[in-house]
């Protein structure tokens, strides 16, 4: 049985004040309530001081990243190693965002690289985000597309490894645009993904890596989309900036 897993992805979005207002609201929200689904935030690196359970409250805020580079440490400016995550208590990293592939020339080699990097080297739990424009989606290019980023991006990964990594399908059409996949649409290429992850790690664990689905997720369509028995989880962006919303999906199955 495969654990739901809820990621909430604040790319650019809410810096230090925000973040530790968000914190004190979700910690009123979830008050003394045990969640039973598998979350976390993944904050720009700077709020992530706003999230840590130091602060006043007794929430525990999972934490995730939204990057990382694939070199232990040295002249990489701007860049965030795996080590400085683990010394923070981080526990999830994105890898290979759709706005990394588009905006830095991240590409499935880059992705793998990250990938083997994180896996190797550290406890950190990857989520390999991967998916098809809608040019691609309107040429129903989409499994072609996915099959291409998913033999690339998880190439070479120890099978033992893959049982942990989470994958995030992600059509970049629905990113951050209100237009969702429909429920059957997600689960017939999330279905095929797994497809894809047996021939290449075995039926075994193809059973147990959980895969997202992103793109316009909000507590209006979760319930809908986590029926689907492919569906593990949501990477989540706009509908996870505020409490509200945020606890609304981490709870959608209460
Ligand atoms: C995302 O950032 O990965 C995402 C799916 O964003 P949104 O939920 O806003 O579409």
């Amino acid at each position: 049985m495969r654990k739901p897993i809820i990621i909430g992805n604040w790319k650019m979005n809410n810096g230090p004040e925000a973040s530790y207002e968000f914190y004190k609201g979700l910690n009123t929200l979830i008050g003394e309530q045990e969640i039973d689904v598998d979350w976390a935030i993944a904050a720009p690196t700077l709020s992530m001081i706003s999230l840590f359970p130091e602060n006043d409250g007794d929430l525990y805020i999972p934490l995730a990243a939204q990057n990382v580079n694939a070199n232990e440490s040295g002249a990489f400016t701007g860049e965030i190693s795996l080590s400085m995550l683990m010394e923070y208590g981080v526990e999830y990293v994105i890898i290979g965002h759709s706005e990394r592939r588009e905006y830095y020339n991240e590409t499935n080699k880059t992705v793998n690289e990250k990938m083997i990097s994180v896996l190797k080297n550290s406890d950190l739990i990857p989520v390999m985000a991967f998916g098809e424009t809608e040019e691609q989606f309107n040429n129903d290019e989409t499994l072609k597309v996915i099959k291409n980023q998913l033999e690339e991006g998880l190439a070479n990964i120890d099978p033992e490894d893959m049982k942990d990594v989470v994958l995030a399908y992600e059509p970049i059409w629905a990113i951050g645009t209100g237009k969702t996949a429909t429920p059957e649409q997600a689960q017939k290429a999330i279905k095929a993904s797994r497809d894809i992850v047996a021939e290449m790690f075995g039926q075994e664990v193809a059973d147990e890596v959980r895969i997202q689905y992103g793109g316009s997720m909000k507590p209006e369509n979760i319930k809908e989309l986590m029926e689907q028995p492919d569906i593990d989880g949501g990477l989540v962006g706009g509908a996870s900036l505020v409490p509200d919303s945020f606890y609304k999906l981490i709870t959608y199955n209460k």
